[in-house]
């Protein structure tokens, strides 16, 4: 009976939120003067939920989770040609190529074989092109690319979350780069997630409108490159095996599948949504991982505004305000509130 009431609840408060915008500014002009240090996901309190996602949260309550689970597998740059006016600037965005191979028919054939594992699982699947249907909800939403590079140290995959990622896209990140690696044997290009990964144009339902709703938890793959030999060895030449290692991965996402709200009281569908927070230390210095002993990205000169996007100990990742290139990890207690 929990597991009903608790997501109904939530529902009640977020649709009363979304409803009476009064509500809403209350609760951000409180939240405004919270430090990070006192985060109101970790207090266990709600964030506030931006009015714009109320048409899109009212379709997610609308779902009721005992049905089939849907699956949408976009393939990259798939009819990239008929993207709708609001992309025309992707329309000559054709993905990566190297000889005959072309990124768009490895996207298309590892997709295909994806729909058809998740299909004998008793998934429901979407095969989904460059445009992807205004506010897309599913259970899960893969984008399948491959990347290109000329520099000849390029090897292996990466994927990514939107920048503003739910906790379930952020499981299933975890879950599917866990059985990418291990089932590929492919490494992982570690230092490889770019910014264009994470604002995707599809994640961003808060840009435009053909994306996947804001509650849907979505990745991008980049499952390996176009232009590196090894790499085709296994993306080009065995589909299937890259089919699969998603697959594992998405299926036991969909086992493990959170529940709206988490017994710790963090919104699981919902992507946070912090105070733009300022850094307060001399040369603080922005990481790759949340790490002491990881690669230094830059130093961050006391007084520059970053936005964070997730706390993970004692660390906060954050992007610089107005410098979509510059992210990854800083000290939380380097970090304070916006005066
Ligand atoms: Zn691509």
């Amino acid at each position: 009976m929990t597991r009903l009431i608790a997501p109904l609840a939530f529902g009640l408060v977020a649709l009363a939120s979304a409803t009476y915008p009064l509500v809403s500014r209350s609760i951000e002009r409180r939240e405004r003067g919270v430090s990070l240090q006192q985060s109101p996901l970790e207090a266990g309190s709600r964030p506030p939920l931006n009015p714009a996602y109320a048409p899109a949260l009212r379709q997610f309550w609308g779902r009721s989770s005992s049905l089939t689970p849907r699956v949408g597998i976009q393939v990259g740059h798939w009819k990239h040609d008929e993207l709708p006016p609001e992309l025309v600037r992707l329309r000559d965005a054709t993905g990566a190529q190297s000889g005959a191979y072309r990124e768009v028919d490895i996207n298309l054939a590892v997709a295909r074989s994806l729909a058809e594992l998740l299909g004998s699982a008793g998934v429901a699947t979407d095969l989904l092109p460059a445009t992807v249907p205004p506010s897309y909800l599913a259970d899960a939403v893969v984008a399948i690319h491959a990347d290109g590079a000329a520099r000849v140290t390029a090897r292996g995959w990466k994927m990514s979350t939107p920048w503003r990622a739910s906790a379930a896209s952020r499981m299933l990140l975890d879950s599917v780069a866990q059985s990418y690696g291990e089932i590929t044997g492919l490494p992982e290009d570690r230092y490889g997630i770019t910014y264009g990964m994470k604002g995707y144009y599809a994640f961003s339902p808060q840009r435009v409108l053909h994306a996947v709703s804001p509650f849907t938890p979505c990745i991008i793959v980049e499952t390996g490159f176009v232009t590196v030999a090894a790499d085709r060895a296994v993306i080009a030449d065995r589909p299937e095996l890259v089919a699969r290692a998603i697959a594992v991965g998405v299926l036991r996402f969909l086992g493990a599948r959170p529940r709206a709200v988490t017994p710790d009281g963090r919104l699981a569908y919902l992507p946070p949504s912090y105070p733009v927070a300022v850094v307060a230390a001399e040369g603080s210095e922005l990481r790759a991982y949340p790490s002491p002993d990881e690669r230094i990205v830059r130093r961050l000169e006391r007084g520059t505004m970053v936005m964070p996007m997730q706390l993970r100990g004692d660390w906060a990742e954050v992007v610089v305000r107005g410098n979509f290139r510059s992210f990854g990890w800083v000290r939380r207690d380097e970090l304070g509130p916006m005066g």
